[in-house]
């Protein structure tokens, strides 16, 4: 790889700067991931920030929960609360003096202002704007208050915001590293509260302050943000920073094609899919693509080749569709390519309540029918579980219940006196009495599984073990007489 060390003479650094208000996004790994390849395909670095201003949406523990869910992903920050770093802290409730100084400087400029409206006039101003069609935005009643009239009332101690001073009329042009070239009339941009009541500042005004000081040169973000992007610009020009690079990323749309992938088609949840037995690399490698591609037929990325591969230029302005199908597909490659002893481990970790025999013997008959590990559970749940099924099940082919009985009968005999190689002998037991072998299998699939649709159920039985598979025969032949 060519030592490209910089972006017009700039380290690059990027950074993810999740909310601590749930789980981790999906969308939110996907954004992590261009952020990441970016700064190590320059070798930069990537940063993790906690933007925990908006402490009534904060969700007990999910600071802890965003960071391990990345960790398992096998992602990892060069700089973040956990391991500090030189431009910290990187939790912003932690930097609260950092912002006062920055709003001061803004206030004492005449770039923002107090704003002493009460919620009730704002409440009613919402309701006025929205009756008369209008966007809702703020009136810049206290715009043009005195300094005397600022001063009496911070006396008074009256609550108060700060809020962005925007000029009228005016254009604000960025380029866009994927939209291109974007304009927004000020006149668009409401007057956004910088600083809450409770002297936290908001998202908008901690991020660009941070982002400044951390040195980010990129930011990587959802397309939601791109009607804030205006705001922030101003506030870059307002304290004369240079400001960084932006990419709006598309957002992800659900497997139907309609509207923001929702909890409608599935979890949105990045945690989830590894709980639902996605492997990390498997969800990575789709996640790439959903919103990028190489320019070539390569499918199959691992995290350095995709690195090496990734450039901006092709990244996609264009929605993609959370196919659930394609990452099945991915999943499913994946899978195929671990060992024994990987698939060991993992099988382990989805069958808890197997021992270690078990496992071994699942791995062979299951490895390449599973999609994603969680179906384990569902294929193997007759060996653990007593699985409740009805007698006509077992005559689903329209077996007559006498016959079912004596072949359930038979086979038991079989399996009593010697329970190894039971594929051929149950064969052959099948061929001396002329039995239709899928009547056979439907009676025996139904008696030992429970169900219709099973493993190759002769290969499970030394999972399930002698005697249980004698006992699963007996209540068989006792439901049908
Ligand atoms: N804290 C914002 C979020 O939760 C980050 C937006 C940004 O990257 O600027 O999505």
């Amino acid at each position: 790889m060519i030592e490209l060390a910089m972006i017009d003479n700039k380290i690059v650094r990027t950074r993810i700067a999740p909310s601590p208000t749930g789980e981790l996004h999906i969308g939110t790994l996907r954004t992590l991931l261009y952020d990441y390849a970016l700064a190590k395909k320059y070798n930069g670095q990537f940063i993790f920030r906690l933007e925990d201003t908006d402490q009534k949406r904060y969700v007990e523990g999910s600071e802890t929960r965003l960071l391990e869910t990345i960790k398992d992903y096998g992602l990892n920050w060069d700089e973040g609360p956990d391991i500090g770093g030189p431009y910290g802290p990187y939790v912003q409730t932690e930097r609260l003096e950092i912002y006062q100084k920055y709003i001061k400087e803004l206030l004492d400029k005449g770039f923002a202002y107090y704003c002493f409206c009460t919620q009730e006039r704002l409440d009613n101003l919402r309701a006025t704007q929205k009756a008369a069609k209008q966007l809702p935005r703020y009136d810049q009643h206290c715009l043009h208050l005195s300094k005397e009239e600022i001063q009496k009332n911070l006396d008074n101690k009256i609550p108060y915001t700060i809020r962005l001073a925007v000029p009228k009329n005016e254009t604000i042009i960025f380029e866009d590293l994927i939209r291109g070239k974007i304009k927004f009339n000020t006149n668009e941009v409401d007057d956004q509260v910088l600083i809450k009541s409770n002297g936290i500042p908001t998202y908008h005004f901690a991020a660009v302050v941070d982002d400044h000081l951390m040195k980010i040169t990129h930011v990587f973000r959802g397309e939601e943000w791109l009607t804030s992007t205006p705001k922030h610009l101003l506030l870059y020009r307002y304290f004369g920073w240079e400001a960084p690079i932006f990419a709006h990323l598309t957002v992800l749309l659900n497997a139907d094609g309609h509207g923001k992938m929702s909890k409608r088609s599935g979890s949105t949840h990045a945690r989830a899919f590894l709980d639902e037995g996605y492997l990390p690399e498997a969800m990575l490698n789709f996640l790439m693509l959903l919103g990028w591609n190489p320019g070539t037929d390569q499918e199959f990325f691992t995290l350095d080749q995709f690195i090496e591969a990734f450039s901006v230029e092709h990244l996609h302005k264009k929605s993609p569709i959370f196919d659930h199908k394609k990452l099945d597909y991915f999943n499913g490659y994946y899978l195929r390519q671990k060992s024994d002893e990987q698939l060991f481990i993992l099988f382990k970790k989805f069958l808890p309540e197997a021992s270690d025999d078990q496992i071994k013997i699942l791995i062979p008959v299951l490895k390449e029918r599973i999609i994603k590990l969680s179906d384990l559970k569902i294929q193997t749940k007759f060996i653990f579980e007593d699985v409740e099924y009805d007698k006509e099940l077992l005559l689903k082919k329209g077996t007559d219940p006498k016959l079912a009985v004596e072949m359930l009968n038979k086979s038991k005999e079989i399996i009593k006196l010697n329970f190894n190689d039971l594929s051929t002998k149950l064969t052959d037991l099948i061929k001396d009495n002329n039995w239709n072998i899928g009547e056979f299998f439907m009676v025996f699939r139904v008696a030992i599984c429970g169900t219709v649709f099973t493993p190759p159920v002769i290969e499970c039985l030394p999972a399930l073990g002698l005697e249980k598979t004698l006992s699963k025969i007996d209540i068989a032949i006792s439901k049908l007489n």
